[in-house]
């Protein structure tokens, strides 16, 4: 048996529905020290929509100022922190 390639997790399609089902998210930067930031599902969910997706996308540095990083999330679907992406 190969080793089964990391599928997504269902319930993380979107914001609507992580809420629903109580996934967390966080972002860390990919470059500063800075300590993760748990996101405000539902501030995304007011401002962009239940539907919307964060599966693969990443936003410039807004933990540390002057930071060039890229800030990515991680879900807990899986009752630990993984990557947003394939
Ligand atoms: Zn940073």
């Amino acid at each position: 048996m190969p080793f089964a390639s990391v599928s997504r997790p269902p319930s993380t399609t979107s914001v609507g529905r992580m809420i629903r089902e109580g996934v967390r998210v966080r972002v860390w930067c990919d470059t500063c020290d800075a300590a993760f930031r748990e996101v405000d599902l539902q501030l995304i969910a007011e401002t962009m929509g239940t539907d919307f997706d964060l599966w693969g996308k990443a936003t410039h540095c807004r933990l540390t100022e002057g930071c060039r990083g890229r800030n990515r999330f991680y879900h807990n679907a899986r009752g630990y922190f993984c990557r947003m992406r394939h």
